[in-house]
């Protein structure tokens, strides 16, 4: 995943990359590494771990003047996150930081190996490093083109050469900016990396190579010349800001309201904004993490209540499974960031087969965002937390609503009913299940000492519930799985052990009573059952109850409680909640 960052300009680049580097933190922290450039010589400092150790380092070092850098934040995928394999890598008179997998990098390396070249890293950026020094002569540009025909894989890279005074970049399927500010130019893997500086930017499409002095910026592609159109975000500087929470976590949860009211308004204004997916024989919804749980409450809702035929997948195995488009399909893509590599994968798969794309996206310049045949946005504004909570709930939304549109067309719902109206009420419901911290601190206290926890639920429940096993894992390392809950006792019941927490959703009145079933076998064998519901249980079990609501936005109020168990849960572990270990954000490699 990484972040890159990159500054020329009057300035001393220091503290613009170390800045900069802070707020692409979310990408990647396994270690952070910074070059700067003066006349003849190129400087190279770098950190295992987070930014704040490489901060501490530069602070304690005399470094040399200069007005040019590079610097990167690392999600290791080739080697181990040491500083040797930190980046910038350099290689004779080229010094660079890579986002993104170089596939064919061992074959590159055991060639370069034959033509003396010696390698310090187990990095397969390295690899890039050595290949474009081999044909850097005078012309910086060509030896980019050159060396980037022999390699195979995804790259955003920022280059720095001896011998020049420009800052060089050029991506392929890993995201890449170019920042346009007063006497100064930036490249970054996205704008929140140089919001504080500029907000005039544009993106780089597929192998243009740019080359920036602090005054100039020309791109080419294949020898010639690109004009670009500068854009303008309106990103607020402070969206970056805590604004007091001790967590970007919690601060995201508690924006839940808001943004949902936001994304909802223009499609409950005129709900033909949203696309008819009855012109679809079938619907194919492709997603990787959360996004892939919100596709689930998705397809249930469309089977459900929209009589429609839905087949799910995550995008990594899609990419690659034989998919049978014979009937007329429609691919619904769901990703935060719009840079997810296998969505983004799966997306041009359909497409290659002429198969229509719609996406569910928060970044509206994303290459997914971009290449779909259609695009609805919803309006999270930047999440900062490695863990989804206010953008996952968006998407959950926005496939309620399409869900509630395609049984509407289709004539499937009944005259009184107030799906509408009740959304209307979604944002005020949600704040009022998100004050109620104090029940989700006592849920924590009962679990957070525990390492093994189960979710069950039926239908919606049970898609609700790999979201809530998920995010609980994800923040406080408690190992936690969600089963269907009829599922459990082929096999996996086995492991319910005396006080063992199981977290049972229920919220489905269809199916309650096989529900309540379930929860008995798993109490008689021991089993703590938390009963997170949509009415109040006459039972002893620690509970969570919500408002009821219409079907279509259940998961919408049950799951914010989930969040915030996780959050509460973590925090009582002392686990790092914003950047759990081995996480990053966006996830651009496959
Ligand atoms: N493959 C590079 C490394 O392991 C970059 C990783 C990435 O972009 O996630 O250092």
């Amino acid at each position: 995943m990484c972040g890159i960052i990159g500054y020329i300009g009057k300035e001393n680049p220091i503290e613009i990359l170390i800045n900069g580097l802070k707020n692409l933190e979310y990408r990647g922290y396994d270690s952070a590494g910074i070059a700067l450039k003066d006349k003849d010589e190129i400087e190279v400092i770098k950190s295992v771990g987070k930014i704040v150790n490489l901060e501490e380092k530069v602070k304690c070092k005399e470094l040399i003047p200069s007005h040019l850098g590079i610097a990167h934040t690392r999600w290791a995928t080739h080697g181990k996150p040491t500083e040797n394999n930190a980046h910038p890598h350099t290689v004779g008179k080229v010094t660079l930081v890579h986002n993104g997998i170089i596939e064919n990098a061992e074959e590159l390396r055991e060639k370069l190996k034959k033509q003396g070249v010696t390698f310090n890293s187990e990095t397969d950026t390295e690899v890039v490093a050595a290949l474009i020094n081999k044909y850097y002569e005078n012309n910086q540009v060509e030896a980019i083109n050159k060396a980037l025909k022999e390699v195979r894989g995804s790259y955003a890279l920022g280059i720095l050469f001896q011998g020049s005074d420009c800052l060089f970049a050029v991506r392929k399927d890993s995201p890449l900016i170019v920042g346009i500010g007063e006497n100064e130019n930036f490249i970054a893997s996205d704008i929140a990396a140089i919001i504080d500086y500029t907000n005039k930017y544009f993106l780089l499409e597929e192998n243009e190579i740019v080359k920036i002095t602090q005054d100039k910026v020309e791109i080419t592609k294949d020898g010639k010349e690109v004009e670009k159109q500068i854009q303008t975000t309106n990103m607020e500087k402070d969206a970056k800001d805590k604004c007091g929470y001790d967590h970007y976590m919690l601060k995201e949860i508690m924006e839940e309201p808001v943004v949902l009211e936001k994304t909802f308004k223009p499609y409950l204004e005129d709900l033909d904004k949203l696309p008819d997916l009855t012109k679809y024989e079938e619907i194919h919804i492709v997603a990787c993490g959360s996004a892939m749980y919100a596709g689930m409450i998705g397809k249930t809702l469309l089977e459900e209540y929209a009589n429609t035929k839905v087949e799910i997948d995550v995008a990594s195995e899609y990419r690659y499974k034989n998919v049978i488009y014979d009937r007329k399909t429609l691919v619904i893509l769901i990703s935060q960031s719009g840079e997810t590599a296998d969505t983004i994968a799966a997306m041009r798969k359909a497409k290659e087969n002429n198969v229509e794309t719609l996406s569910i996206v928060n970044v509206k310049t994303s290459t997914i965002a971009r290449e779909s045949d259609k695009q609805i946005f919803i309006e999270a504004g930047p999440e900062i937390a490695v863990a989804t909570t206010k953008a996952y709930i968006l998407q959950v939304g926005i496939m309620a609503l399409l869900a509630y549109k395609t049984a509407l067309t289709k004539g499937l719902v009944k005259e009184n009913d107030k799906v509408l109206e009740e959304a209307e009420k979604l944002p005020r419901l949600i704040k009022e299940v998100l004050d109620r911290r104090d029940e989700y601190k006592k849920v924590a206290k009962e679990i957070y000492n525990k390492e093994d926890i189960f979710f069950i639920g039926r239908k919606i429940d049970y898609a609700t519930s790999m979201e809530g096993s998920l995010k609980l894992k994800e923040v406080s390392y408690i190992h936690s799985e969600a089963y269907q809950a009829g599922e459990l006792k082929h096999g996996t019941i086995s492991l319910i052990e005396e006080g063992m927490p199981v977290f049972a959703i229920v919220t489905d009145d269809t199916i309650k009573d096989k529900t309540v079933s379930n929860i008995e076998e798993v109490k008689s064998r021991g089993a703590k059952t938390i009963i997170i519901s949509n009415e109040k249980w006459q039972t002893e079990d620690l509970q969570v109850t919500v408002p009821k609501i219409s079907p279509y936005f259940q998961p919408i109020l049950i799951v914010p409680t989930l969040q915030l168990i996780a959050y509460e849960t973590a925090k009582l572990r002392g686990c790092d909640i914003d950047k759990p270990k081995n996480l990053a954000k966006s996830v651009t490699v496959e």
